[in-house]
């Protein structure tokens, strides 16, 4: 089995991925950055943020599976002390893998121009470059609202408890493969209307944002942000790949939304 692995690049993490690295080269495992079946994350949930991004392409042949070296994370569970334990298990192949969904983003362009099309394990944000974003937000190809305000947020069930959270948003179950839209500081009076409310949509409801004036955007996905001018169009709906995470123990996700926001005893 081929295996790669990321760091978060602090001094702490590096260590951590060299001692790794070197228990799974005496196992016998074979390092290649480039076509692993395994790919270990070392740092926080930000470093599998990454990490996903680098192997995007290849998802269905690559699980995941993430340390960390500060807080408990919702990607990186498993703690610097457990190595050894999950090195063996690594070893000793074949593993257990969970899937989740994730969201797609298909951006079409005012010119013609080729669509982009992009992956997220979060969320994407939509926020206009100056002044207030306006959109029209359809649902399954009818029109929904016309949306003023700061921005909009469409997130994942794994990333309900990130950016989507702090927008109002439910926490979502990896096992329901959705998609939620929240808004971000939307315009409400007497003259502009918006739900106001968060929305979940199955897989297959797609949602379309449609630039009413301003056709430039900053469009966020996951860590990284991008510049887009001439959109005509943005589409959201869940993917149909999803991320493999390898899994060695059993961690349930409501025990982690506990340990991360309630307490961790
Ligand atoms: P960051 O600024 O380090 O991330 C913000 C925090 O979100 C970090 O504590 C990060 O954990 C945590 N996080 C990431 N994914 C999470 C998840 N699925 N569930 C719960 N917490 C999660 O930047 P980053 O590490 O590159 O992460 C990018 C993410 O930051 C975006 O995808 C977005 O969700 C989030 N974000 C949040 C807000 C907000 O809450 N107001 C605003 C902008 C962006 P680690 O420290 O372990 O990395
Ligand atoms: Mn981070």
């Amino acid at each position: 089995m081929k295996f790669a692995i990321t760091s978060k690049g602090d001094s702490n993490s590096n260590t951590l991925m060299h001692k790794i690295k070197m228990y799974l080269l005496d196992f016998n495992l074979q390092y290649d950055e480039d076509q692993p079946d395994i790919v270990i994350s070392v740092g926080g949930d930000g470093t599998l943020l990454y990490a996903f991004h680098r192997y995007c392409s290849r998802l269905d042949k690559t699980a995941f599976v993430g340390v960390h070296t500060g807080h408990l994370g919702f990607y990186a569970d498993w703690v610097p002390e457990e190595i050894e334990k999950l090195v063996i298990a690594i070893a000793k192949t074949p593993f257990q893998v969970v899937e989740y969904p994730l969201l797609e983003i298909i951006i079409r362009y005012q010119n013609g121009e080729r669509e982009s099309s992009y992956l997220a394990l979060n969320e994407s944000t939509v926020k206009s470059v100056e002044g207030t974003l306006v959109m029209d937000v359809d649902i399954r190809g009818q029109h929904f609202e016309r949306f003023r305000g700061d921005g909009l947020c469409i997130a994942t069930p794994s990333g309900s408890t990130a950016y989507n959270k702090a927008l109002g948003g439910a926490i979502i179950h990896p096992a329901i493969p959705a998609i939620q839209l929240t808004e971000i500081a939307s315009i409400n009076n007497r003259v502009f209307r918006t739900v106001g409310s968060p929305l979940i949509l199955p897989g297959h409801h797609t949602c379309t944002l449609k630039p009413v004036n301003q056709t430039d955007f900053h469009v966020t996905i996951d860590h990284l942000t991008l510049l887009h001018k001439d959109v005509k169009s943005l589409q959201f709906r869940v993917a149909d790949n999803m991320i493999r995470f390898a899994r060695f123990r059993p961690f349930p996700f409501w025990k982690r939304v506990h340990d991360s926001f309630i307490s961790n005893s």
